[in-house]
């Protein structure tokens, strides 16, 4: 590993990690050779993940912390135990986050409300918890993973489309307020990513060939597409990026 992008020593939470794209991160980043907490709420899940990562980068440097995003009890909770049980948190990837399918006249304000507190008021929480540790020691990386809903809006999704374009701004705002403190907080906006969330898509034909027209790479995204921009984005390489949010979508939001 070249000493740019090292992350020996360095502690990473990454939320929602059991599996899919939060999964490859943390593989990414312990390849790189963080230390890395995984974190969701189906604990059996977490624990099977956990001892999968541990089989391929031993023990010692793969934890697993099972809370819920949503919350802000647990999001305190769940830092503090990092902080106690692993070590002083550097790296913290807010990348849990559900999607709900529904048009908008259908749309229950319930499952609005789930979407939008799951999938941006969740980075505020965790985020903010972080950083209450993070900025006394002035340092501190934060990954806020968007999405090419931030830019672009598909009908059925409304509360996925307005809380991943909240989350890219949400980034500004963090910046706004933290960077001066040494942090350094970015997102990360992959394109269309075959995961579990994402299986019913692969497995309608009709949006399987939409998707393969409309992305200029002519493919899906892979969990493994990110793992490079995550490492790279949590390391003293990207020192003076503050505030961005990079486009991992195979080239679909830079066409029509
Ligand atoms: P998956 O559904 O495969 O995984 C979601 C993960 O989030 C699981 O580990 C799940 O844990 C966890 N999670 C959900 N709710 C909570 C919660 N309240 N507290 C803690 N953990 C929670 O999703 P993907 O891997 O596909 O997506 C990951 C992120 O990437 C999301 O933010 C998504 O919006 C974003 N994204 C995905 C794209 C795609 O094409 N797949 C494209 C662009 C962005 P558990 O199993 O315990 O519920």
């Amino acid at each position: 590993m070249s000493g740019l992008f090292d992350l020996t020593g360095r502690v990473a939470l990454v939320t929602g990690s059991s599996r899919g794209i939060g999964n490859a991160l943390a593989r990414g980043l312990a390849d790189a050779g963080a230390t890395v907490v995984l974190n969701g709420i189906n604990t059996e899940r977490l624990k099977d993940a956990e001892s999968a990562m541990a089989a391929d980068f031993g023990p010692g440097r793969i934890h697993s912390c099972a809370f819920d995003v949503t919350s802000d009890t647990e999001a305190a909770r769940g830092v503090a135990w990092v902080e106690e049980n692993v070590g002083p948190l550097e790296i913290l990837v807010n990348n849990a986050g559900i999607q709900h399918r529904v048009p908008m006249l259908d749309l229950d304000v319930k499952d609005w409300e789930r979407v939008i507190t799951t999938d941006l008021t969740s980075a505020f929480l965790v985020g903010r918890e972080a950083a209450r540790h993070m900025i006394p020691r002035g340092r501190g990386k934060i990954i806020n993973i968007c999405s090419v809903q931030t830019d672009l809006a598909r009908p059925t999704i409304a509360p996925y489309v307005a809380a991943k374009g909240g989350l890219r701004n949400l980034t500004r705002a963090m910046t706004a307020e933290w960077a001066a403190s040494g942090l350094q907080i970015n997102g990360i906006a992959p394109g269309y990513i075959h995961t579990e969330m994402t299986q019913n898509l692969v497995d309608d034909p009709d949006f399987n060939s939409w998707i393969l027209g409309r992305t200029p790479a002519h493919r899906w995204g892979t969990v493994a597409d990110l793992a490079g921009p995550a490492v790279w984005l949590a390391s003293e390489a990207s020192n003076f990026v503050n505030g961005q949010t990079i486009f991992v979508d195979g080239g679909m939001t830079v066409v029509v």
